[in-house]
Parts: C-alpha cells; sequence; structure tokens
C-alpha cells in the first residue's frame, strides 16, 4: 500500500522545471513566487540590521559570479560541475546563500561544511568533494587554513564571508585576503556572463550541493543534490503552505502584499537552513534574519526587534523556551504565529508545553532527511497533532515495509518508511554500495521506523516512532557511530568499541562507547583515568557535539553478528532496560 498526501493537496503528477539552474529559478520571477517584484528584502542580519533587498541580491550574484569566473577560471557552460566545487566553512552570513547562486550561476557546486567542525574534519569534506576554493569567516579561519593546508588548497584560495564586528573581536580581514565585497567590486568592472545554456534534464542530472550525511550506516557521504532536488522540495513547500498562506493574506491580514519575516538561525550547511529557510521561504517572497550562531537572549531580541513571524526551530532549542519562563518574559515575542521544529523528534509533552507558555502559536513539526532534500511531512497550519509529523507533500509517495521488505497495509503498524520524490537525491559520491543500499526501486530506504495514523481530520499523518539506522542525533547534527568508532580505535587503550547514542534532556541524544581495553593496558590502570584519556582523544579531533557525553562502559566484548557486524541494537536495548530499572 502506498500513502499519498492529502486530498487537499494537488496529486501526482508533480514536475518541477528540470532544465534550470536554482539561482534562475530563484531570481527570475517564472515560477509562481509571492508576486511581490523586487520590493522584499530575502536577507537581514539579525545583529547589524545590514540588509540586501531582492535587487541587490540579484546585482551581488551577477557581480560575484563574474569575478569568481576571473579568479578560479571558471565558465558557466565550460567544463564539469566537478571542476567547480567550492567549499563554505562558515557561521551563517548574509552572503551564504547568495554565494551559492553564484556559484550555480557557474554551473559550479558549493559544499557547506559545519561550522563546528575541527580541521580534520574539514579536510575530510575538502579532499572527499575535491573543493577547488574555500570561503570562510575570520572567526574559523585559523581552522580553514590548517584544513586547506592538508589538501592542496593554497592560502590564495582562500575567500572571506563577512561576519558581524561582535564575532571577530575586533580583527578585521587579513591584508591580502578577498572577501565577497571585494569580488562584488571586481565583477561590476567585467563583463556579463554568459547565460548557462542548460537543455532538458540537465538541471535534474547536474549537483547543486554537495551536503554530508553518513545515511543508513558508515562515514559521512558526500550527498549529491540536484538543482532539481532544491527547486521540487521549493515547490513541494510552498504549495503545501499555499492554502493557509492565502488564507493569512485575505482574512488575517487583509494586505495583498503580506509577507513574513522569519528566523535564520539554524546553519545553513544543514539542508534545513538551507532549503527549507533560505530557499523556500525566500521564493516565497519572505525575509530571513540571519543569526551567526545560537544565544537564546539574542534570538528572543531579534525576534522582538524584525518582529519575527514564523520560527524554524529544533527540539533542543524549543525545550529552552519550557524552561525560561522568567526570561521569556522581557521580550515581546507577539509576532510569531508558527514555530516549526524538524530534524528531530519533538515529544508531544514539550509540544504541550509550548502550547501552554504561547496558547495562539501554531507548533508544527516537519520530517525530513538530507537524501530527500529536507521535507517528506509536515503538520499544516490547520491540522496539528502533537507527535505527528503531518502529512506528505505534494508530489511525494511513501510505503512502509517490514525488515523482510514485505507492504505494510494499514494504519498504526511500524514498519520502515521509504519514501519516492522528485526531491529523492541523486546519491553518494563515490559511493555504490551505500547507493544501492539506500535507493532501491525508485524508492529511498529512510532508515527511520514510522506508523501511518489517521487524524480526526481524516488526514494520513506520519508518525516517525524509532530510527532504525546507526545514526545519533545531538542538537539535530548528525553523528555517524562509525565515524567515532574508527577514531577510537586510534587510542592505544582501545582494542575494540561500539557507539551508540543515549537519550539526553538538553540535545536529544548523545554519544555512549562500549570499549574492550588493550590487553596492554595493565590491570593497576584505573578505569576513570583511561576513559579520561579516550575523552579527551575525541575531544582534540572532534567537533564538540560528537564529544562522548554518555560516558565509555568498559566491557570484555563488543556484540557481533557472524559476519562481524557491531549489533548496536542489542547495546541500544540493553541500555533501554538498564534505564527501565533505574
Ligand atoms: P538529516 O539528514 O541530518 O536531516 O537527518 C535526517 C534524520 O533526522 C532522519 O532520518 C530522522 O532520523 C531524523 N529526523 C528528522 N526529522 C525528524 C522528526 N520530525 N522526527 C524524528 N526524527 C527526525
Amino acid at each position: 500500500m502506498t500513502f499519498h498526501p492529502p486530498s487537499w493537496v494537488p496529486q501526482l503528477p508533480f514536475d518541477p522545471p528540470d532544465s534550470i539552474s536554482i539561482s534562475d529559478f530563484m531570481l527570475e520571477e517564472h515560477y509562481g513566487r509571492h508576486p511581490l517584484g523586487y520590493s522584499h528584502n530575502p536577507f537581514t542580519c539579525g545583529v547589524t540590521g545590514r540588509t540586501y533587498s531582492s535587487l541587490e541580491v540579484r546585482e551581488r550574484v551577477d557581480y560575484l559570479a563574474r569575478g569568481l569566473a576571473k579568479e578560479l577560471g571558471f565558465h558557466p557552460n565550460k567544463g564539469s560541475e566537478w571542476d567547480k566545487v567550492i567549499a563554505v566553512f562558515s557561521v551563517n552570513t548574509l552572503d551564504t546563500v547568495p554565494l551559492a547562486w553564484a556559484t550555480h550561476r557557474l554551473g559550479g557546486i558549493q559544499t557547506p561544511a559545519n561550522a563546528a567542525y575541527s580541521a580534520a574534519e574539514l579536510e575530510y569534506q575538502l579532499k572527499n568533494s575535491g573543493a577547488k576554493a574555500l570561503f570562510t569567516c575570520v572567526p574559523l579561519l585559523a581552522t580553514a587554513r590548517e584544513a586547506a593546508k592538508k589538501c592542496n588548497i593554497p592560502d590564495n584560495r582562500i575567500y572571506i564571508l563577512e561576519v558581524p564586528e561582535q564575532l571577530t573581536g575586533g580583527k578585521g580581514t587579513p591584508n591580502g585576503m578577498k572577501t565577497v565585497d571585494d569580488f562584488i567590486r571586481e565583477g561590476k568592472k567585467l563583463d556579463r556572463l554568459e547565460p548557462l545554456k542548460w537543455e532538458s534534464g540537465h538541471g535534474a542530472k547536474r549537483t547543486a550541493f554537495l551536503c554530508y550525511s553518513s545515511g543508513t550506516s558508515g562515514l559521512p557521504k558526500g550527498v549529491k543534490i540536484s538543482h532539481r532536488n532544491v527547486i521540487a522540495n521549493t515547490m513541494q513547500i510552498a504549495t503545501f503552505e499555499k492554502p493557509y498562506r492565502d488564507k493569512m493574506i485575505n482574512d488575517l491580514r487583509n494586505q495583498s502584499d503580506y509577507t513574513e519575516s522569519v528566523l535564520g538561525l539554524l546553519p545553513m550547511s544543514h539542508i534545513y537552513g538551507l532549503v527549507v529557510i533560505c530557499h523556500a521561504s525566500v521564493f516565497r517572497g519572505d525575509g530571513v534574519i540571519v543569526l551567526p550562531k545560537f544565544d537564546f537572549a539574542a534570538t528572543l531580541q531579534a525576534i522582538q526587534d524584525y518582529k519575527i513571524n514564523s520560527l524554524f526551530l529544533v527540539p533542543p532549542i524549543i525545550i529552552l523556551f519550557t524552561k525560561n519562563a522568567k526570561v521569556l518574559a522581557k521580550y515581546d515575542l507577539s509576532s510569531v504565529w508558527s514555530l516549526f521544529t524538524g530534524a528531530a523528534p519533538l515529544g508531544k509533552e514539550t509540544a504541550d508545553d509550548v502550547q501552554k507558555i504561547f496558547p495562539s502559536w501554531k507548533i508544527r513539526q516537519g520530517y525530513g532527511l538530507t537524501e530527500t532534500c529536507t521535507v517528506v511531512c509536515s503538520s499544516a497550519p490547520d491540522d496539528i497533532w502533537f507527535g505527528s509529523s503531518g502529512s506528505l507533500l505534494p508530489g511525494i509517495e511513501c510505503k512502509i515495509v517490514t525488515p523482510e521488505g514485505a507492504d505494510i497495509t494499514g494504519y498504526d503498524q511500524p514498519g520502515e518508511l521509504l519514501v519516492k520524490s522528485p526531491a529523492v537525491v541523486l546519491g553518494y559520491l563515490n559511493n555504490e554500495k551505500a547507493n544501492e543500499e539506500t535507493f532501491q526501486g525508485g524508492y529511498m530506504r529512510t532508515g527511520d521506523e514510522a506508523v501511518i495514523r489517521k487524524a480526526p481530520s481524516g488526514n494520513e499523518h506520519v508518525f516517525i516512532v524509532d530510527r532504525i539506522k546507526e545514526l545519533i542525533k545531538v542538537q539535530g547534527h548528525q553523528v555517524a557511530p562509525a565515524e567515532l568508532e574508527a577514531h577510537l580505535l586510534t587510542h592505544p587503550a582501545v582494542n575494540d568499541c561500539a557507539v551508540i547514542q543515549i537519550p539526553n534532556e538538553k540535545t536529544g541524544e548523545v554519544p555512549k562507547a562500549f570499549v574492550v581495553k588493550s590487553p596492554s593496558i595493565g590491570l593497576e590502570e584505573n578505569d576513570r583515568v583511561i576513559a579520561r584519556e579516550i575523552q579527551k582523544h575525541v575531544e582534540q579531533h572532534k567537533a564538540r557535539y560528537k564529544w562522548i557525553s554518555g560516558g565509555i562502559e568498559f566491557v570484555d566484548e563488543i556484540p557481533k553478528s557472524p559476519a562481524g557486524k557491531i549489533l548496536r541494537r542489542l547495546l541500544r536495548d540493553k541500555e533501554k532496560e538498564k534505564r527501565r530499572q533505574a
């Protein structure tokens, strides 16, 4: 049995354009964007107030593309996109997405890296993606340089994205390093670029973003996201939201030029921030208030100052709303009508608690993955059911299957969720094995366990009830057990190990490691000291959210299948049992 979107959203076929680039889609007016011309401001800095109008964004993208073409020798219609990969390692900035569109204007790829990465983690992505140049920001410059040096990216191929002075501690851009504004100044003096000469199908085949995800198992992999994937999910979100948006325009505000101010706090290096906030919202004519990093008070201040209407958050931040009533009371948050959550499960209890504090807010949940170019399903504003991730977006079909692969045909029966959508990505870069395991018969295997339930509204709702795959989610960030296990094994005290997730009130989940000590470790050595040494080994090389905050437990052996596969499920079940008894 396949499940479909509710009847009020357009049914299949859903056919997003496949011959245009994302930059053409976003910057031209042809695809049903909110009819505002160029009067709205897509990006505003929530710290300094610096803002770009649509017209300015369009011009900046054009000049930036000209400047990049000259500097890097890129040509819109020459060379493969894989010769034109630009990495970004930065906190959120006003120029991050315009830079992506300038790269797309040249037929290139942006590969965004998590700003929390260590030099070694960034090095992995730079090498794996074959990046030719790197944009970073002053606070992350030292890490960026250290990584670039090991990947043959010379210093003169590292460029600067500007961030508010508050973040740089007064440190300016080092002499001789080019900023986005330098490129734009130069680009103004250069000749106009040839338009992209794409034929039908080009946009569906060409990679636009290379994001990193570990998928259902193993190390982080480059996920090839095509131009059409981003265009498709942008249109799916906009179409799904349209009935309510129309209602807002007609009933609530009675303004034909109604647009929203949305919170741009989540990292633009993750698919949620990148597509849902910076593409779908901008496409609808909304303005993104860009915040470079998370600070609870600064976020509330920005909501008040910029009269933000829609909050896009992850559960660990939402939990702060329920625990800081005194702080909340200092700010006027009356502009907000929608709180949207995703990237990890939001418990029904948390949603209830927020609703008690803000009875008028629509608390909505979406579910998606990097591999589905974000949203698969979402709560519609007038069909909210706490705990559910809502209904399927237009053009999406899903199936629920048993571990043996048989279709589940009824409601309320758990199984793995499989998704078919024009936004399902092209696949993993240079990893046929993972591609075969993940993309089967037109469906993407999510590795998540779901049930479908019928809501009182009559619509089918998706509930994500568990995660089958080997993935830990800390504050919405991905942590791959295989990556931590490989790293732990490089410590001399570790003979064998396994990493699983355990629940954590603040971050959702945290990694916990089971370690078999090396025979070389003497009996007299204290477990606490060895555990601390191992923890330090992780802290020195891995981003903070990957640290083993769930602790290290020493065991005699790691449970494995006859084929040598770690039986993490067994460890997780034992851990759950321990917690139940505690
Ligand atoms: P990412 O590719 O980093 O976005 O991670 C995707 C994974 O995050 C999914 O496969 C789920 O395991 C988890 N996830 C995303 N949204 C939700 C949600 N609403 N409820 C439960 N898990 C979610």
